[in-house]
C-alpha cells in the first residue's frame, strides 16, 4: 500500500477517505458487509445510495477512519492469525504423514506366512487339553500375532525405535 493511498473511497462520489477523517456509514447490515461495505463521504452521498438499496429504515453513523498506523497493525494482525491457522493446519498434515507411515506397506503386499511352529502349536494343545488342533487354527493365530506386532510397530515408532522390543507389546 502506498502513502498515498486512503483509507476507503466514498462509495458515491469515489472521493478519498483519508485515514483519520470522519465520514459515515449506512446503519442497514447489508451495507456493511465486509466485502461489499459502503463508506460515504458526506451525507448527501449516504443519501445517494438511498433510492437503489430501498431500505425500510436507515440512518447515516458517523464513523472515524483509523489511523494508517492503526490500520496497518490490524492488517498485521490479521495476518498473522492467518499465518498461524495455516500453520496449524501443515502440522496436522504431518501428523497424518505420520500416522500413514506408520501404517506402512498396504497389508496385501505383505507375507501371509504361518508365524506359528504348527507342530509345537498342536502338541501344546494336546498336552493342555487332549483335544486335536484343526490345520486353519494356525492362520487365525496367525492373523493374530500379526495385528499384535502392528501395535507394537506403532508404539516403537512413536518411541522414535527402530527395534520392536518386548515392552511394546504390553
Ligand atoms: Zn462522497
Ligand atoms: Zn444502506
Amino acid at each position: 500500500m502506498s502513502e498515498a493511498e486512503p483509507f476507503k473511497l466514498c462509495t458515491t462520489c469515489k472521493k478519498p477517505i483519508g485515514f483519520g477523517a470522519s465520514y459515515l456509514q449506512c446503519s442497514v447490515s447489508t451495507c456493511n458487509r465486509a466485502k461489499l461495505a459502503q463508506f460515504f463521504c458526506t451525507l448527501a452521498c449516504w443519501d445517494a445510495h438511498l433510492p437503489e438499496a430501498k431500505h425500510r429504515d436507515a440512518w447515516a453513523e458517523p464513523m472515524t477512519a483509523p489511523t494508517r498506523e492503526t490500520f496497518l497493525r490490524d492488517q498485521q494482525d490479521e495476518l498473522a492469525r492467518e499465518q498461524r491457522a495455516s500453520a496449524r493446519e501443515s502440522s496436522m498434515s504431518d501428523e497424518a504423514e505420520r500416522r500413514r507411515r506408520i501404517i506402512g506397506a498396504p497389508s496385501e503386499d505383505l507375507p501371509k506366512d504361518v508365524l506359528v511352529v504348527v507342530s509345537k502349536l498342536k502338541a501344546y494343545i494336546k498336552a493342555r487339553s487332549g483335544m486335536n488342533t484343526s490345520d486353519s487354527v494356525t492362520e487365525v493365530l496367525s492373523n493374530q500375532i500379526r495385528k499384535l506386532c502392528d501395535a507394537a510397530i506403532e508404539v516403537a515408532q512413536a518411541d522414535g525405535r527402530k527395534t520392536v522390543l518386548d515392552r511394546d507389546f504390553k
